[in-house]
């Protein structure tokens, strides 16, 4: 299923929605495009065409602060799939500190790791196993949910969520 990027009419990005959810938007005259892709939409009434983003013609409050929620696929997307030790594929999830010695699952604990890396630093932190972490872990900036919520974010999109990171940075 497509995904659609949702806008506030003040264009901060809001939510991803599927492609057929956005269009239903635009025809109850909620929303307008603001990108489409030359595709369309079939429905038995009507043909529409897909959009890509949209923006809302109303203005949704959201709270300033939005905590990307602690998930395993959340982690990969923060972490770009990638083993934070080797730069391998990750594919299971280290605790820096480790839980057994009072580590936390919490953002700043948690990175993306390869199971040979896993395996290699076993109760140890970074430091005693002699390996070094690509980054420190941190929580996400608040646009991770687009990313969690589709894997991937499409190139269409990225003018319009660059645009947030930019007003929110400073
Ligand atoms: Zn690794």
């Amino acid at each position: 299923m497509r995904s659609a990027l949702v806008l506030n009419a003040t264009y901060e990005p809001l939510s991803v929605v599927s492609a057929r959810r956005a269009a239903c938007l635009v025809l109850a005259d909620k929303a307008d495009v603001i990108e489409a892709d030359g595709t369309e939409l079939h429905s038995p009434s009507l043909v529409l065409p897909s959009p890509l983003v949209i923006r809302l013609r109303y203005m949704v409050k959201v709270p300033y602060h939005r905590r990307t929620a602690l998930s395993r696929r959340a982690v990969f997307a923060r972490d770009n799939h990638c083993c934070q030790y080797c730069g391998g594929q990750a594919d299971s999830i280290d605790h820096v500190m480790p839980r057994s010695r009072g580590g936390e699952h919490v953002w700043e604990n948690v990175a993306a790791a390869c199971r040979p890396c896993n395996l290699r630093k076993r109760d140890r932190t970074p430091d005693e196993a002699g390996m070094r972490l690509a980054r420190r872990p941190a929580t996400p900036r608040e646009l991770a949910w687009v990313v969690v919520a589709v894997g991937r974010v499409p190139e269409s999109w990225k003018p319009y969520l660059a645009h947030q990171t930019f007003t929110r940075a400073s």
